[in-house]
């Protein structure tokens, strides 16, 4: 028995039809064959696949480690928000900031212009961001999920633990000098602490190394507009960590 390659059933058949072609094409008096591939039917042009590609200009991505959290995130499936999204929400402002902002998920308004708080509660957060003494550039802002809940419905454990380790990514990122947590979804998320904001707000925590300041969400104030005081209150005590004073209270 030969120990050479054992060539399977359909190759010996498909040689022994190419040799007996081949004998019928001398018999024919063909001396030369040409190997190259008779035109077929045209075939269907494939698009390549788009590939998601994102630059520094982009909202939220100001610098190389930004931008390598916004290329790993994509255009993320990772949980089912993102059939309901309009746009994914990464974050917008200074790639250094030393303040950052963080709050629910993005609403309509953000859904739609693919940057957070840009509807009334964020006309809000600006105003206080400027009598902070800050302007909106100098800060980041972002949410603890990047694609809007149906129906402005709260975010599920699922899809806050899908999205989270890039919330935790970019403040890595940054490097701020202070997370400021607006509102339940934030504070409890990032301080996995239950208690209301009411009870932890105005009282300095830590997140990932970083100091944070739980306070009311923009939205909140909103529709509590007797919360303002005591929300200005905590943002006060921000503005002590960066030795700035109170010039007066957003309205
Ligand atoms: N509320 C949030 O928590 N985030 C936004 O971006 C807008 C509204």
């Amino acid at each position: 028995m030969s120990g050479g390659p054992t060539i399977p059933p359909e190759a010996a058949d498909m040689a022994a039809e190419a040799m007996r072609h081949l004998w019928w094409l001398r018999d024919a008096g063909v001396r030369e064959v040409s190997l190259s591939r008779a035109p077929g039917p045209a075939r269907p042009a494939v698009a390549p696949a788009p590939v998601a590609s994102y630059a520094q200009s982009d909202k939220g991505c100001g610098s190389e480690p930004l931008l390598a959290i916004r290329s790993e995130l994509g255009e993320c499936t990772r949980c089912k928000l993102h059939g309901g999204r309009t746009r994914l929400v990464f974050g917008v402002g200074n790639p250094s900031a030393e303040i950052m902002f963080v709050g629910e998920g993005p609403g309509a308004d953000e859904d739609i212009q693919g940057e957070p708080f840009v509807g009334r509660a964020g006309q809000l957060l600006t105003r206080m961001i400027e009598a902070m003494g800050f302007s909106r550039s100098d800060v980041y802002i972002a949410n603890v999920v990047k694609c809007r809940p149906p129906g402005n419905r709260d975010p599920e454990p699922d899809e806050i633990a899908a999205c989270e380790p890039f919330l935790k990514a970019q403040i890595a990122a940054i490097r701020p000098r202070v997370v400021v947590a607006l509102g339940r979804f934030a504070v409890q998320t990032l301080l996995r602490d239950a208690t209301p904001v009411s009870k932890q707000r105005g009282r300095w925590r830590e997140y990932e190394g970083v100091k944070l300041m739980p306070t009311f969400h923009p939205a909140y104030l909103l529709r509590n507009p007797a919360e303002k005081k005591p929300a200005w209150e905590d943002l006060q005590l921000v503005m002590k960590e960066f030795g700035k004073v109170a010039p007066g209270r957003a309205t």
